[in-house]
C-alpha cells in the first residue's frame, strides 16, 4: 500500500541532497510518496541543520507542532546535523519521536523506519560508495555529493563532529549519477562537498589519483550539461591548476564561492582557517585576472570572540576591496563540542551594531553594482516562471528578472539588463 511521507529541509544544500536521497530510498525501498501535508503523512521528516544554535534551539518546538498534527499512528524522524549532534537526547526530550538518524546515515533510512525508537547517529559510518536511489523527479538542477564529511578544525565549526572525516566519493559514481540527472532532465549541475576543491584527497576504496580540477574536466565532458557549479570550495586549496581551468572551461558557472569568515589575520587564525587575507585577496586577484566579470560569493562570521575593533576595520576593508557580488553573514555563535566554544563572546549589542555595519556596507556595494549593469547582455537560464514573468541566473550567478514574458524552465536566452531596483536586476531578451 503507498504511503505518504512529509519531509522539511532546514540548512545547506548537503541537506537538501540528503533530502533527496531520503525521498527516493523511500520511494523505491518502502513504498513512501511525497505529500506536502503533513495532517496526512504517514511519516513526518525533519532534516535539520546546527550550524548555528537557534536552529537546534528551534528544533523541539518544530517537533511539537507536528506531533500535535499528525495522524495517530504516523512517525515522525528527525535527520540531519541536529540529529548527529544531540542524538538520544531527542528521544528523551521529544517522547513523540519515533528514530534519530544522523547526516552520515542516510543510506539507513529504509531500514530504520522500521524500528522503535532507534537512534543511528555513528559519525564515521561509511557511506562514500553507496550508490543512493536515482528516481527523483525531473529537474533542470541536480544537487549531487562529490565527497562527506570535513576533515578541517575551523574552530568554530561544528560541521565536523555532525557530518565526520572527510571522504570522497569514487569518480565513477558521480559520473554515473550526472549521466542518469542529465537523462532525467537536468541542465546545471551542482557539485556538493563541504571543501569540494579537496577532492580526491582520500577515498575509503583503492582509487586512482584525481583532483577536483580533474573531476571538473570529466564531468563537463558530459552532453546536455550547460553549466557546472560547485559549493563549497576551500580558499586553501585554490591553486593555480584549479582557478586557470575555473576560467577557461566553458561549462563551468563564472560564479564561486569563497567563505572569507574574516578578513583579519589575527581572527583567521583563531579560526584556524589555515590562510591569511594576503592568500585570499592574492587568489580573487587570480580569479578576476582570468575572469573580469566573475560572481564572487563569500560567508562571513563577524564578532568572533577574539575579533577587536580594528580586526573588524580589515574585514570592512576586505569586503571594500573585493566587493562580493553574495554574501551571506552571521553573528559568531558558540557550537558546543568546538574548539571556539569556551572563548568569551563579545557583547551582543556591538556584535549586532558590526553585522549592521557589514550588511549596510555591502548593500551599498550591491547597488553600485547593479548600476553598472545597465545594457549589459547576459546568457540566463530560466529557473522560474510565474504570472509575472521569467527568472534565471546569469553564467556569473545573477539573478535577472524579465517581467511579463513567460519563457521556458531550463533553456538559455540573451538578456540586455534594462534597470536596477534596489540591486534587483531586471531585462528584456534580445
Ligand atoms: S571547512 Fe571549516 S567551516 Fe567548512 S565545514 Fe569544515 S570545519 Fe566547517
Amino acid at each position: 500500500m503507498t504511503k505518504k511521507l512529509f519531509i522539511k529541509t532546514f540548512g545547506c544544500a548537503m541537506n537538501t541532497r540528503d533530502s533527496d536521497h531520503i525521498i527516493a530510498e523511500l520511494k523505491e525501498k518502502a513504498n513512501y510518496n511525497l505529500t506536502q501535508d503533513a495532517k496526512e503523512a504517514d511519516l513526518i521528516i525533519l532534516n535539520t541543520c546546527s550550524v548555528r544554535e537557534k536552529p537546534e534551539k528551534k528544533l523541539f518546538s518544530e517537533i511539537g507542532s507536528y506531533a500535535a498534527i499528525k495522524k495517530i499512528d504516523a512517525k515522525i524522524g528527525i535527520c540531519g546535523c541536529t540529529a548527529s549532534a544531540l542524538g538520544e537526547e531527542i528521544i528523551k526530550k521529544a517522547p513523540s519521536v519515533d528514530f534519530v538518524l544522523g547526516a552520515r546515515n542516510v543510506s539507513k533510512i529504509s531500514s530504520i523506519i522500521h524500528k522503535e525508537k532507534a537512534v543511528e547517529i555513528e559519525i564515521n559510518h561509511d557511506e562514500s560508495n553507496y550508490e543512493f536511489c536515482n528516481n527523483i523527479e525531473s529537474n533542470i538542477r541536480a544537487l549531487i555529493n562529490i565527497s562527506i564529511g570535513c576533515d578541517k578544525k575551523c574552530s568554530y565549526c561544528i560541521v565536523p563532529f555532525t557530518r565526520g572525516k572527510e571522504i570522497s566519493i569514487p569518480t565513477n559514481l558521480i559520473l554515473k549519477e550526472a549521466k542518469a540527472r542529465v537523462e532525467n532532465g537536468a541542465k546545471e549541475i551542482i557539485l556538493l562537498g563541504q571543501n569540494v576543491n579537496n577532492y580526491g584527497t582520500r577515498f575509503s576504496i583503492p582509487h586512482e589519483k584525481i583532483n577536483f580540477t580533474k573531476l571538473l574536466q570529466e564531468v563537463s565532458k558530459i552532453d546536455g550539461i550547460e553549466r557546472i557549479k560547485f559549493v563549497s570550495p576551500h580558499p586553501l586549496h585554490m591553486d593555480d591548476e584549479f582557478i586557470e581551468e575555473f576560467a577557461s572551461n566553458k561549462k563551468i558557472s563564472k560564479y564561486i564561492h569563497m567563505p572569507m569568515q574574516s578578513g583579519s589575520n589575527a581572527v583567521l587564525k583563531d579560526m584556524k582557517r589555515g590562510y591569511t587575507r594576503e592568500w585570499f585577496l592574492n587568489r580573487v586577484n587570480k580569479i578576476k585576472s582570468l575572469c573580469p566579470d566573475v560572481g564572487i560569493g563569500t560567508d562571513i562570521i563577524v564578532a568572533f570572540p577574539s575579533e577587536k575593533e580594528e580586526d573588524f576595520y580589515d574585514t570592512l576593508d576586505m569586503v571594500k576591496n573585493i566587493e562580493f557580488d553574495t554574501m551571506y553573514s552571521f553573528i559568531y555563535s558558540p557550537r558546543k563540542g568546538t574548539l571556539a566554544f569556551n572563548m568569551k563572546e563579545i557583547d551582543s549589542s556591538i556584535a549586532n551594531m558590526r553585522l549592521e555595519i557589514l550588511q549596510n556596507l555591502h548593500k551599498q556595494i550591491l547597488n553600485k553594482k547593479a548600476k553598472n549593469e545597465i545594457n549589459k547582455t547576459h546568457r540566463v537560464m530560466i529557473e522560474n516562471v510565474s504570472d509575472k514573468g521569467s527568472e534565471g541566473r546569469s553564467d556569473n550567478g545573477r539573478l535577472i528578472k524579465i517581467d511579463g514574458t513567460k519563457l521556458s524552465i531550463g533553456n538559455f536566452y540573451d538578456v540586455v539588463i534594462t534597470k536596477n531596483e534596489n540591486g534587483s536586476l531586471f531585462g528584456k531578451t534580445i
